[in-house]
């Protein structure tokens, strides 16, 4: 199932495949995909998402991938701003000068509400319209 959600000044759209698409306003548009490199498993693990990289599955990759655009997206709006500044950077070929700080908190999020047992796209689904 497609879910749409929207926040302030941006859609995110996950779609069955893992893929998810952010679309600003302003018409610029982010594709996260899930990785599948070594070093994308190894962060997987690193986080929480299974306990090594043997038993890390396709859907493990997809959640961590799922879970970071919305880490991204709702940091944005707790913050009361309009939207991620590094992910509208991307969109516009024009990064952030600070986009390392967003991209540690926004994994630091993830992997907290990993351990915590809290599902960040539930999040996302009750904070967006
Ligand atoms: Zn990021």
């Amino acid at each position: 199932m497609t879910e749409t959600f929207r926040l302030a000044d941006a859609a995110v759209t996950m779609e069955p495949s893992g893929l998810s698409v952010t679309t600003f306003r302003d018409g610029g548009v982010v594709k996260a995909w899930p990785g599948d490199r070594q070093e994308d498993r190894a962060r997987a693990v690193s986080l929480g998402y299974a306990q090594d990289v043997s038993q890390l599955t396709w859907q493990h990759l997809v959640a961590m991938s799922r879970d970071h655009e919305a880490s991204h997206h709702l940091l944005a709006h707790w913050l009361g701003l309009d939207r991620s500044p590094t992910l509208h950077g991307v969109s516009r070929n024009r990064y952030w000068p600070h986009w390392h700080r967003e991209e540690a908190a926004a994994l630091a999020l993830q992997a907290f509400a990993l351990a915590a047992g809290v599902d960040l796209l539930a999040i996302l689904r009750r904070t967006a319209g």
